[in-house]
């Protein structure tokens, strides 16, 4: 028996379409051995003569969502034929679940050309799509995700069940026959028709569209129509807060100043809001009044594609909320809350298993900057400098923009951005995220750290979970926790002697 390589492969590994891009490398190398998910990663067993090419294109050639933190490799003995995708073994497999990614560029194509997901709003693939917002428990699998109701045609099975096809155990993978179904509704009762076409009627006549989106419900309207923004801004009783747009890039730079990096940051699969420079064509003052920069987002799932092609013109696609309160994301929720504002609505029968807002990010002299992390960002971890992050610590942050960090293994996972904690049910999502994040990163702190304003919500809630649960609890002067966290996210190391 020649010998074989163990390699061990770190990062966002998992839910990414790592095991079959392994596959089909092993192919194309002629390496035999084997595959597999596992609590550190993707455990690769190999053997045969190319092995130092088949390492090297592990991490050059990577899938888009992939990100690899480090390859290592060591001679081991690998026995058997052939190279197989293993069943994942040990506690901790399977676990991870990645951010959401928008629409790749194969599924836009299908659904503009003719095949059997032509015009399909909630088409993806391994490589795109939905994952965190549908995310319902763990291990991430359909069953355990909001499309477990949609059972699967012959056709997408097979796709899901070939290694070879870009929809291998791409657990959303859906299609006209068995997916989930889109329709326009109007005053509860739903509009018989093309959905997509009558949606674009609404807001070409100037209303406001309620717009079933990934992460919750956006309010929309035609952003180069005055009396439409106005409109949304008395009904939302918003009189000045930024709209957020959306349009194709092409659109965008009719309007905006955009430089390579800020095309590259529009079109990461996280697809946040970009702050972009006002330029040309000036767009009505009352989609952000008195600011010099507006933000931007590209069209990131399969039915925001649809609309703005559709439609033509700039949108706005603002959180759907009520002032205060977070984003609106169950259907009988919306026809409750956003019912008095909107005109129609856009809906879809998946549920949304989390809100998630869209992510803000701008780029700064040093690069990209996150002003909200959020969807496409979350669940995700940021290195910690050397020497930091050796213990389990959650921390909870102040009262407004709340989010919670939780330090394991010298990383910070950052919660997404859950807004402020005036609001009850705001501080029932903190809650609930909480509990959430703890168990995606099988976290059990031994300190709880807090802001040291005593009647914060979330403070309360820090210094409440450090007595149930007899933890350490470190109080944290507000100023001190901006400075150390930025220090953190920076890498600084500390004073060298
Ligand atoms: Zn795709
Ligand atoms: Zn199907």
């Amino acid at each position: 028996m020649r010998g074989g390589r163990r390699i061990r492969v770190r990062g966002q590994v998992q839910g990414v379409g790592f095991r079959p891009f392994v596959w089909a490398l092993a192919r194309r190398f002629g390496i035999e051995g084997r595959v597999s998910n596992d609590a550190e990663g993707v455990l690769i067993e190999a053997r045969g003569a190319d092995l130092d090419a088949f390492e090297a294109a592990l991490a050059a050639e990577a899938p888009p969502l992939a990100r690899i933190d480090a390859v290592e490799s060591a001679p081991a003995e690998v026995a058997g034929t052939g190279f197989e995708i293993a069943v994942s073994g040990g506690p901790g497999a399977e676990t991870r679940v990645t951010p959401d990614a928008a629409t790749c560029r194969d599924c836009i194509d299908e659904i503009g050309g003719g095949g059997r997901r032509a015009g399909y709003a909630f088409t993806n693939c391994t490589n795109c799509g939905p994952r965190f917002s549908i995310l319902r428990g763990l291990p991430y699998d359909r069953a355990q995700t909001t499309m477990a109701p949609f059972e699967m045609c012959a056709a997408c099975r097979a796709e899901y069940e070939d290694p070879g096809d870009r929809r291998f155990h791409a657990q959303p993978v859906a299609c006209p026959a068995c997916g989930p179904r889109l329709w326009l509704e109007r005053d509860g009762a739903e509009v018989p028709g093309d959905a997509i076409a009558q949606a674009a009627e609404v807001l070409r006549g100037g209303g406001i569209l309620a717009v079933k989106g990934l992460g919750g419900f956006h309010l929309a309207c035609d952003a180069e129509n005055a009396d439409a923004v106005a409109l949304l801004r008395a009904r939302k009783h918003r009189p000045a807060k930024p709209f957020a747009l959306m349009a194709p890039e092409a659109r965008i730079a009719r309007h905006a100043e955009v430089s390579e990096a800020e095309a590259t940051l529009l079109r990461d699969p996280a697809a946040p809001v970009v702050l972009l420079a006002r330029r040309g064509d000036q767009l009505a003052e009352g989609l952000a009044p008195g600011q010099a920069r507006l933000g931007w987002m590209l069209p990131y799932t399969p039915l925001h594609h649809l609309l703005c092609d559709a439609m033509g013109r700039v949108l706005v696609m603002t959180s759907g909320n009520l002032s205060g309160a977070p984003q609106v994301i169950g259907n009988d929720e919306a026809r409750r809350s956003l019912g008095d504002i909107a005109d129609a609505m856009l809906m879809h029968d998946r549920e949304i298993a989390r809100r998630l807002d869209d992510g803000v990010e701008r780029i700064g002299a040093r690069g990209r900057m996150v002003l909200r992390r959020a969807r496409g960002r979350v669940p995700g971890t940021l290195p910690l400098p050397e020497g930091l992050g050796a213990r389990q610590v959650v921390a909870y942050g102040g009262q407004l923009k709340s989010a919670i960090c939780l330090v394991k293994n010298g990383q910070a996972l950052l919660s997404h951005h859950m807004g402020d904690l005036d609001d009850a049910l705001t501080v029932e999502e903190f809650g609930k995220a909480d509990a959430d994040y703890a168990a995606l990163f099988d976290h059990r702190p031994e300190a709880v750290a807090v802001d040291l304003h005593p009647d914060f919500r979330s403070t309360r809630h820090g210094a409440a979970r450090a007595e149930a649960e007899g933890l350490r609890l470190i109080r944290v002067q507000h100023h001190h926790a901006h400075m150390a966290a930025a220090l953190g996210e920076a890498g600084w190391r500390g004073a060298r002697a």
